[in-house]
């Protein structure tokens, strides 16, 4: 009895990096005022990855998902209105029962949520799909990234976000084959060609990698561009920005 008290007075708790307020500096939303919630971990371990150090080195805390909705409206309030909050990481549907209890609160709040993701928890997804008004879906070719491939999980995936408002995004590196780009512009177009594919060249702290844009204008934008709707690319911003 006294246990089935505790379950059900104890706090959800997640594992968070940081939450902060900044501009989104990168995808078709670039230059939106955020609110960025940084989940701690990743199943990933893309080579080129801005938060791996961070996340190998366990720089994360576990916090109340209470705290985590009373920051939020601490920046709401001192910062000015946000477009949307965004649920970043590290991974942030590895979090599924902070996620549940975090979203029905932004709900009641009338605040726009965006899920940026790696797209590989299809199950995770489904189960709170109609609470995310935007998902920003990495796919994950694996000569980019250097990990496994997610090809079977990014189809489910994708399949599911969109009964939301849903954009791809992929990180072109130099070394990225043609055959995984194919492959990437043919999961999307079987699900919906009509979803924005935003190509995100390599961003380096010195720069946009040359190399990885050149790929994009030779090869791979017209390689996109006959079978999807919407191809784009957009550089990583905040980098040139000089903030976070
Ligand atoms: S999926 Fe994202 S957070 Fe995870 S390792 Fe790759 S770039 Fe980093």
């Amino acid at each position: 009895m006294k246990n089935d008290i505790q379950k059900q007075t104890a706090p959800v708790m997640t594992e968070i990096s940081e939450i902060f307020s900044s501009i989104q500096g990168e995808g078709p939303y670039l230059g939106k005022k955020q609110i960025f919630v940084r989940f701690g971990r990743c199943n990933m371990h893309c080579h080129y990855c801005d938060e791996l150090d961070k996340m190998q080195k366990g720089m994360y805390q576990s916090v109340p998902v209470a705290d985590v909705v009373r920051q939020i409206d601490v920046f709401e309030r001192e910062k000015g209105q946000h477009h949307s909050v965004s649920l970043t990481g590290g991974e942030p549907l590895m979090y599924l029962g902070a996620l549940k209890a975090i979203l029905p609160e932004l709900k009641a709040r009338n605040l726009t949520t965006y899920l940026e993701t790696n797209g590989t928890f299809p199950r995770a997804l489904d189960q709170v799909v109609g609470s995310i008004d935007i998902v920003a879906m990495d796919l994950k070719p694996p000569t980019s990234t250097g990990d496994r491939a997610y090809w079977d999980e990014h189809r489910e995936f994708l399949a599911i976000a969109r009964r939301t408002k849903v954009f791809v995004k992929t990180v072109i590196t130099p070394a990225v084959s043609r055959a995984d780009i194919e492959r990437s512009i043919q999961l999307v177009a079987e699900v919906d060609p009509r979803i924005p594919f935003i190509f995100q060249p390599e961003s380096l702290m010195t720069g946009m990698s040359v190399p990885a844009m050149q790929l994009i204008e030779k090869e791979f934008f017209t390689l996109a561009s006959a079978s999807l709707k919407d191809v784009r690319v957009i550089p990583q911003m905040h980098k040139i920005w000089g903030v976070r």
